[in-house]
This record gives structure tokens, C-alpha cells and sequence, in this order.
């Protein structure tokens, strides 16, 4: 189902969002004064009592110095999350962009918030998804209607 699962960014495997075992880990530097959020990766959480736990968090250790459980970002609350480090809006002035990369980002966001995007994209690079996807507008590719079809395989059929 789309939007109850991913794959780990870190081992390949699913994770899902009931039960939880998801996280959003992302590193943050700082430039010109500013804290910019980039590297984005969704991870299975370390939950210890499990029988064989994920160690796919990379954490402080690994240079991940931010994380936010995977389900606060879904639906219309996560999306409110989501913009808010794109803009503060009017009652903090505008502004606040917060992350590095808006590319990366929007990779991020659309694997959070829309239907079959996560399913999709490991067929992003097949050559007929390309072909008849090169002249598409900006928009086509990622309607969760292209996206069902890219993810099962219909695309063109
Ligand atoms: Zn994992």
C-alpha cells in the first residue's frame, strides 16, 4: 500500500509505518551562519528488545546529528513538519529555508507524502519509464496515477 512503506535506505528491507519502525535521520551543517539540513535518509530505527535489531540508524556516530520519527511526517501534519523548513510563513517573518538542497529534498517529501512515489522510483531508470517519461511536463511523472503505473509495471500498456 502506498504511504505504510519504504525501503531502508540502509539495508534494502521495508519498513513500515504501523507497526512503526521507521526514522528520518539527516545531517546539518553550518553555512554562513546558517543550519542547513541535507543528506536525508529513511532508516529502520535501533529498537533493542527486538529479536535481531536494525542497526541502520547511523546516528551522531555516523555524522546524522538530527532524526525525527518517520510517522510525524505523514499526512496533513507531517506536510505542515515538511514545509515548515522550506518557509516560517507569515508569523516568523518568511523565509527559513532550512534545507541544502531542494532537489534532495523534494526526493525526501514526495517519498513522505505522495501515493506510490516510494513504490516507483526503484523503476525510475528503466529504459521505457524514461523513454515515454522524457517528454512529459513537469508534473506527470509524479502523479500518483503515473506513479501506480511506473511502480506495476503498466506504464505504456
Ligand atoms: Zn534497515
Amino acid at each position: 500500500m502506498p504511504l505504510d512503506s519504504w525501503s531502508c535506505d540502509a539495508c534494502g528491507k521495508p519498513i513500515t509505518s504501523a507497526p512503526n519502525d521507521g526514522i528520518v535521520v539527516w545531517r546539518t551543517r553550518e553555512t554562513d551562519g546558517r543550519y542547513l539540513d541535507h543528506d536525508f535518509k529513511i532508516v529502520h530505527k535501533t529498537i533493542e528488545p527486538d529479536p535481531v535489531p536494525h542497526r541502520c540508524d547511523p546516528g551522531n556516530a555516523g555524522g546524522y546529528d538530527a532524526h525525527i520519527d518517520l510517522t510525524v511526517l505523514l499526512g496533513a501534519d507531517g506536510l505542515a513538519w515538511l514545509l515548515s523548513w522550506l518557509s516560517a510563513g507569515p508569523f516568523l517573518g518568511g523565509g527559513h529555508l532550512q534545507v541544502a538542497d531542494l532537489d534532495e529534498y523534494v526526493n525526501l517529501v514526495r517519498r513522505l507524502q505522495t501515493p506510490y512515489y516510494e513504490q516507483a522510483r526503484q523503476n525510475f531508470n528503466d529504459e521505457a519509464v524514461r523513454d515515454i517519461l522524457c517528454d512529459a511536463s513537469e508534473v506527470a511523472p509524479y502523479l500518483p496515477d503515473t506513479l501506480h503505473r511506473i511502480a506495476a509495471g503498466t506504464l505504456g500498456k
